[in-house]
């Protein structure tokens, strides 16, 4: 598709330019693409687009491609440890008695550790294969935020999006769907990749392979993610910073140019803290975050 044409699905903008142009990953650290690869950012709402085909999301090839397996488990053993980090950022005080909605939820790691505060619990997930679980851990199931039942519209106190809108093809209708889901006062918390990553900038070779990959349809930076809700028409979008990985994975990454991990190298925490924090107040963080709300 030539770019000129090209209609941006956030802002209805036609002003592109090419921000990368190269192979990027498929799947893990090390599998990449066999040609090159075009992202292309938005001039107007400076959001990035993959040019290319859509994923399947409710196919195992997908989730054994991210997870080392498609099933519960192995979605677990990747994504539980991750949960103590959200619950950090997102805090505990209005939480109980609260209707709490995830989207795409996976196998429920978040909405696990939500359920037993939560006055209910929501669960929005594409995969088929998942939605056993999440019942008989007391969720009520859906398989896209367009097929919510009547009876949760108007309902939802929290609504969650970690690390999906990067992957959806339309993030302004499933933004705007979540809106039209929220309770009075509801708000809105999403996450996604932040294309201002420092690692981007210091390793403008071997990093952008990793960074940018297959299943990523958008490449988010604050401003664009403030377009973006505005678009689904949220009145307030509050972006902010967040890193997710230690000064240890930074440091690897410079000397073998692969991530490592956290832990593998020894830092006091105050040096890990205020390198991460460095890192929010400069907007070069791994990750971004945006509190949405009516
Ligand atoms: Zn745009």
């Amino acid at each position: 598709m030539n770019p000129t044409t090209h209609i941006c699905r956030i802002c209805q903008g036609a002003d592109w330019e090419e921000l990368y142009r190269g192979l990027i990953r498929q799947g893990r650290f090390g599998n990449s693409t066999f040609t090159d690869r075009l992202v292309y950012r938005c001039k107007v709402c400076d959001s990035g687009w993959l040019e290319g085909t859509p994923v399947d999301y409710e196919s195992d090839a997908y989730r054994e491609s991210v997870d080392e397996g498609a099933g519960v488990a192995d979605f677990h053993r990747a994504h539980d440890g991750e949960q103590a980090e959200k619950l950090a950022l997102l805090g505990t005080n209005q939480l109980r008695g609260h209707c709490i909605m995830d989207i795409g939820c996976g196998a429920g790691s978040f909405l696990d550790l939500m359920r037993g505060m939560a006055g209910a619990t929501v669960a929005v997930e594409p995969m088929r294969a998942y939605h056993a679980t999440l019942q008989a851990h007391g969720h009520a199931v859906f398989p896209y935020t367009s097929e919510v039942s009547r009876e949760w519209q108007g309902k939802v106190d929290l609504a969650t999006c970690f690390s999906v809108i990067e992957h959806l093809e339309d993030p302004v209708r499933v933004l705007a769907e979540i809106r039209g889901l929220l309770a009075p006062g509801g708000r809105l918390l999403v996450s996604t990749p932040n294309r201002h990553d420092w690692l981007l900038e210091l390793l403008p070779v071997d990093y952008p392979k990793f960074f940018y990959r297959v299943v990523h349809r958008w490449y988010f930076s604050a401003e664009s993610l403030r377009r973006l809700g505005a678009a689904a028409g949220f009145a307030r979008v509050e972006p902010f910073f967040h890193h997710r990985f230690d000064l240890g994975n930074f440091l690897l990454w410079l000397r073998d140019r692969r991530p490592s991990g956290r832990g593998k190298v020894p830092a006091e925490p105050v040096l890990d803290a205020s390198f991460r924090a460095s890192l929010c107040a400069s907007g070069r963080s791994d990750y971004l975050y945006a509190w949405m709300s009516a």
